[in-house]
């Protein structure tokens, strides 16, 4: 008997269908005699939904409000699969964030786990139930709701695993495993059968969207091995884990792209010691996340620094800047662009591959698209391009390091 923990992301709870659909499958797993631990997201579209009527109301919602309306959609979804179970005779019970004692800490809207107590959770296993808890939430030590950024479930399904030392955590999805770029973009794109937690991770942060970033991050840090697979049928998926010697031998295991970015520019600033600082601690004191940067020196003496970050965080960058402009330099310039994506390539065998990058750029400018700013890190390259070619970019790039499938 293995103790198996399932994540059911909102896709695959989108409908009546899905949800039975849902249940069929929990159900199998209790007739091979293994208890079952679901994680269930919100159906698919309502967490958009509720935040774009807390939108219709308010420009600015307050984030605790958010919290207690968004939490609400996985509370349908546990309830009624926890009805599906019963009506197909298997004893199962939802539970909450809170009462799976999901301890979280952080701001509203992406509170951080600190901690999971699952006494409750551990009591019902005991009586041989199935346990449905609600994904993308849990409470603070003062009883307040918390959610966990979006796509937080796939977090709240990997925590749960650790916690309860679970045998098996699947997580399960509207694609059969993690492919070498999103199959709806990149047709040629290969499903993987095995990535390393550092790729993964990768991935996720430049726009993966198969698996929260975060939720890699804790798998990584607490050894946490899993699947991703479909929920709509028994295809084998893709197995996360600790890389491995044979995973070098790939250079590049994937491509990304992460789209609605924009690039600010400031340009007419003194070249002073400490001025990075002051324009990045004032972004960041905003609460605003800032990606690619680059820096340099004019031939009159002054700095341009250029950085790019979401779309939807450029009025507030620009409001956080102007009076940390002003007071740097009465002439100081700032310039913004949006309609840029990010073009990125992951791979461990970076590491004792060289020529990666030239490859990539070559790939590109062979096709005539301009690349904007880089960046790299040890197992990473990324470009900006206009986010109108980004598909065909990406598809390039894809073919270039011979990903595409046969
Ligand atoms: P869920 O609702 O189950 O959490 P998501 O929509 O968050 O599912 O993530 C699954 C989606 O991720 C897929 O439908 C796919 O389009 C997208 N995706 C993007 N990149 C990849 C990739 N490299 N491999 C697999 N899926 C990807
Ligand atoms: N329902 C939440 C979201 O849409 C959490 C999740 O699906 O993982 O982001
Ligand atoms: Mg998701």
């Amino acid at each position: 008997m293995a103790l198996i923990v399932q994540k059911y992301g909102g896709t695959s709870v989108g409908s009546i269908d899905r949800i039975r659909n849902v249940a069929n499958r929990i159900k199998t797993e209790r007739e091979k005699g293994n208890q079952v631990i679901a994680v269930i997201s919100a159906m698919g579209g309502v967490t958009d939904k509720l935040i774009g009527m807390a939108q219709e109301l308010s420009e600015t919602p307050p984030e605790r409000e958010l919290d207690v309306l968004l939490s609400s959609g996985e509370q349908q979804s546990i309830a009624l699969l926890a009805i599906a179970l019963n009506d197909l005779e298997i004893d199962a019970v939802s539970v909450t964030g809170r009462q799976a004692g999901i301890l979280t800490s952080g701001s509203h809207t992406r509170g951080r786990i600190e901690e999971i107590n699952p006494d409750m959770i551990n009591d019902y296993l005991k009586k041989d139930q199935t346990v449905i808890v609600a994904g993308f939430q849990g409470m603070t030590e003062n009883g307040l709701i918390h959610t966990l950024g979006r796509g937080g479930s796939d977090l709240s399904a990997i925590a749960v695993a650790s916690a309860v030392n679970a045998d098996i955590c699947q997580i399960l999805t509207d694609v059969d495993g993690v492919y070498t770029a999103d199959p709806r973009v990149v047709s040629k794109a290969r499903k993987l059968p095995e990535i390393s937690y550092d790729e993964l991770l990768e991935l996720a942060s430049v726009g993966t969207k198969v698996m929260q970033s975060r939720s890699v991050e804790f798998a990584k840090k607490f050894g946490v091995k899993f699947e991703v697979r479909s929920s709509l049928n028994h295809n084998p998926g893709t197995i996360v884990t600790e890389e491995h010697e044979a995973m070098e031998s790939v250079v590049i295991r994937g491509v990304s792209i992460e789209r609605s970015q924009a690039r600010v520019t400031i340009t007419e600033i003194p070249d002073t010691p400490g001025m990075s600082g002051k324009i990045l601690g004032a972004l960041a004191e905003a609460e605003i996340n800032i990606d690619m940067i680059v820096s340099n020196i004019a031939n009159d003496g002054n700095a341009r620094h250029s950085f790019t970050m979401h779309t939807s965080d450029l009025g507030r960058a620009q409001a956080a800047l102007k009076p940390v402009l002003a007071e740097l330099s009465p002439h100081a310039n700032i310039e913004t662009e949006a309609g840029i994506a990010k073009l990125s390539c992951v791979g461990i065998g970076m590491r004792s591959h060289s020529g990666v990058a030239a490859k990539m750029f070559e790939s590109l400018g062979k096709a005539g698209i301009n690349i904007g700013m880089i960046s790299t890190s040890e197992i990473k390259i990324s470009v900006t391009v206009e986010e109108n070619i980004a598909d065909e970019a990406a598809r390039i790039v894809h073919t270039a390091f011979g990903l595409d499938q046969e």
